[in-house]
């Protein structure tokens, strides 16, 4: 690793407390000869902290979960690398790429990593682009889990199983209008609806296990009408990637995906998930895919 790095800290991830993690990528850094560098910046100071890294000629590091580099990724300017340092509480977009969760592995991995062009999918309403996913993006069940986990007060280990009941709660399948590759309609009831540009999110769910972030093309994944204990089942097989051959479990593989909620109010549409962030719903949000819209660093393969 010969480029300048410089770190950014998400305080608020699982395992980033920066009182005792800078020092130790402090000391990583001077024994391999790393010009490195160390931030926290707030969400609000995140975009000009990286604009001025990356015009420094530094290479970002997110170091947290899914969340952290999701945020990062939505301020690197085109063409620019970034490389995600897992540990935070969900780490699936980084796990996919072969990043070991061991700090002190990822450091080691993090000598020899190289960059990679990935696809991102652009998640855009109104004809305006949102953001971007770099694992995973959901609709429906899944969001409504991750938006009621995140605002949950109970202890971190237990917020996503109160998510879990409380978007149960909500009640079962709604019903959408789904266009694939601007041609095909599908209109059905799903409990969730999924764009996956790598195989895992929800922390090792493999909800597409074959998705692969450098083959143009998104997986999307739709649960249809099954019984709440069903869903939890299903759920359960999801760990394993064993769910494809169910009968309520529909996947296509293809490069845009419209979804459009029926049945909902201007103003209550359903929220969306990616990587762990919540984002207000709309009539009608389109995810396309941006071949080699990312550059990532990632492990060699001797070292995955
Ligand atoms: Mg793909």
């Amino acid at each position: 690793m010969r480029q300048p790095l410089t770190f950014f800290l998400n305080g608020s991830a699982l395992k980033v407390s920066t009182p005792t993690l800078a020092p130790k990528l402090e000391r990583w850094a001077q024994a391999s000869g790393v010009d490195a560098h160390f931030t926290s910046p707030t969400l609000k100071q995140l975009p000009k902290a990286v604009k001025d890294a990356v015009d420094a000629g530094r290479l970002p590091i997110a170091v947290g979960g899914d969340g952290t580099a999701h945020q990062l990724a939505q301020c690197l300017p085109d063409g620019a690398s970034f490389a995600p340092l897992p540990l935070g509480s969900g780490n699936d977009f980084a796990t996919a790429l072969g990043w070991s969760s061991n700090l002190t592995r990822a450091l080691e991995q993090l000598n020899t990593a190289q960059s990679m062009p990935l696809d991102c999918l652009q998640a855009s309403q109104s004809n305006a682009p949102v953001f971007k996913t770099l694992s995973v993006a959901g609709w429906g069940f899944a969001a409504d889990v991750n938006r009621e986990a995140n605002a949950s007060t109970v202890p971190g280990s237990l917020q996503y199983p109160v998510g879990v009941l409380q978007a149960l709660a909500k009640g079962g399948t709604r019903p959408v209008r789904l266009t694939i590759d601007d041609k095909t309609v599908i209109e059905d009831r799903f409990w969730t609806v999924l764009a996956c540009n790598t195989s895992m999110a929800g922390g090792g769910m493999k909800f597409a296990p074959d998705a692969d972030p450098q083959d143009g093309m998104m997986e999307v994944l739709a649960l249809g009408d099954v019984s709440t204990l069903g869903l939890i089942g299903l759920l359960g097989r999801v760990y394993f990637g064993r769910h494809l051959g169910h009968r309520q479990v529909k996947l296509w593989r293809c490069r845009s995906l419209v979804i459009e909620p029926l049945e909902e109010e201007p103003g209550t549409w359903s929220p969306l998930l990616a990587e762990g962030d919540s984002y207000a719903g709309a009539a009608s949000t389109r995810f396309e895919v941006k071949p080699a819209g990312l550059s990532v660093l990632v492990p060699t393969p001797a070292h995955r």
